[in-house]
């Protein structure tokens, strides 16, 4: 017997209680208020326990552990984080009734995707009923059962309903919703969001009261004992779980696996990486990375240093050295910043390798042959003394801008006023090597046709990205 700890009237219970029913195992709701004091960390609710101590707070991963998917594993999981990634987060804020436009297109979109899907009226998967069928359908039983929303949202999705309401008649499901009582509309989902927003916790070792209680006096109460106590904690914990695949390299897709490929922002080779580098950057696809390979996803957390532009330039002109060898320079300083902190690329390359260049030629000439590239003339300062065409960084002059004057604006921006510059209208400019002036010529220049390219990838969208939120 397992208990299901829950607010009252969350629908993410359903999941976990139908996922219970289907896998024959006995479980015990316990209704709770969120701002009850002892509610196990990290007070989100519902939570199943399934051992002293030891609870799933996730009402997926809850759900999944009970019923995990019986065939077709990657299409599942797929469809449990549409839920959880796309579906949910948006009915949510309709839910809580948000009259807009672009959410109400949105969640028909996805509607219409699950419409299209349902197979044999049943299941997302198959014919018979997988805990993605569960998860989805818990999601969707305040909305379709609500008048209002059911006439605004279900109209002309005939798979759907028939296979909502024949779902919601099945033994395991009437069960559940006998056990727990939903509402129907905004107010089921008010308790959903509810549930992820309980009592807040008090910090250990932490006073409430007087001056103790300043936020630098938080982070001095986590000694290194406690540091060192979580860690070993995390990874006892992670050796233990088990059944997790070894990563063989080198990461390839597998066909019938779901197959995740995550990179972060390539940074330029112009700075030593810094903390923010770290925090805005890489960290996060970092934890993402992982939490993938705990998933047992087939994983590929790939990144580098870009090394073309003018960046690159600019700082090999800075350090007397080639751009070549400011490139290797930083690079290496690049790559071991990160791996000291553990990063955990399956891959940290470059920009400048064979395999990307031949790449990237390989798309431009596609498009080029495709009639994709145009021409186009324009205005380029040149300076005959160094015998080059000065991009926007190789120029300095005074700001063009009425009222500023500011002697050393850039030809992309003015440090004066902060307002960007045309390089070309820079007055007095000069060129940032040799400080000449530089003369105003022509310049062919290629273009990607954009108005061109664009049916093709409206066409594109629509076909790969059904339900991709509207941001
Ligand atoms: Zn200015
Ligand atoms: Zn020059």
């Amino acid at each position: 017997m397992l208990d299901l700890y829950t607010n009252e009237n969350n629908p993410a219970a359903l999941k976990i209680l139908i996922a219970g029913n289907f896998s024959k195992t006995d479980i015990n709701v316990k209704i709770v208020q969120t701002n009850d004091r002892k509610l196990e960390e990290p007070k989100i609710l519902p939570y199943l326990e399934i051992a002293a101590n030891r609870t799933i707070f996730m009402a997926n991963t809850a759900a999944r552990y009970l019923f995990p998917p019986q065939k077709n594993e990657s299409e599942c999981e797929h469809w449990i984080s549409w839920e959880s990634i796309i579906l949910s987060p948006l009915i949510v804020q309709i839910g809580g009734n948000t009259k807009s436009d672009t959410l109400k297109s949105s969640l028909i979109s996805c509607l219409k995707y699950l419409n299209e899907n349902i197979k044999e009226n049943i299941s997302l998967i198959d014919s018979e009923v997988q805990v993605c069928d569960i998860i989805i359908w818990s999601t969707l039983y305040p909305l379709y059962n609500d008048p209002n929303f059911n006439k605004e949202y279900f109209n002309g999705f005939d798979e759907l309903i028939t296979w909502l309401t024949l779902l919601e008649s099945s033994e395991a499901f009437q069960t559940a919703l006998n056990t727990i009582k939903i509402t129907t509309g905004a107010s089921a989902y008010s308790a959903l969001v509810n549930g992820m927003r309980c009592a807040p916790s008090i910090p250990l070792n932490l006073s409430i009261s007087g001056v103790n209680n300043s936020p630098q006096h938080a982070v001095e109460a986590v000694t290194t004992e406690e540091v060192n106590a979580a860690k070993e904690a995390w990874l006892n914990n992670v050796s233990q779980i088990s059944g997790i695949k070894d990563e063989v390299y080198p990461v390839l897709p597998k066909p019938g696996e779901k197959n995740v490929l995550i990179t972060s922002a390539l940074p330029y080779v112009n700075n030593v990486p810094h903390l923010g580098n770290i925090i805005g950057c890489v960290l996060s696809a970092d934890v993402f990375a992982r939490f993938s390979r705990l998933c047992n996803y087939n994983t590929l957390f790939i990144c580098g240093t870009d090394e073309y532009g003018t960046a690159t330039e600019t700082k090999a002109l800075e350090e007397g050295l080639t751009p070549q060898q400011i490139c290797d320079k930083y690079f290496e300083i690049h790559n071991s910043i990160y791996r000291w902190f553990n990063i955990g690329f399956d891959y940290f390359g470059r920009t400048t390798t064979p395999e990307q260049t031949k790449i990237v030629q390989e798309m431009f000439l596609t498009l080029n042959n495709n009639g994709f590239m145009q021409i186009q003339v324009v205005d380029q300062l040149l300076c005959e003394n160094c015998n080059r065409y000065l991009a926007d960084r190789f120029v300095e002059g005074v700001c063009p801008h009425l009222g500023c004057n500011y002697e050393d604006a850039r030809g992309d921006q003015c440090d004066g006023c902060g307002k960007l510059v045309n390089a070309v209208e820079l007055k007095n400019p000069r060129c940032k090597i040799c400080s000449k002036p530089p003369v105003i010529r022509n310049s062919q220049q290629y273009f990607l046709d954009l108005p061109k390219l664009e049916p093709l990838l409206l066409h594109w969208i629509e076909k790969s990205a059904p339900g991709w939120s509207h941001k």
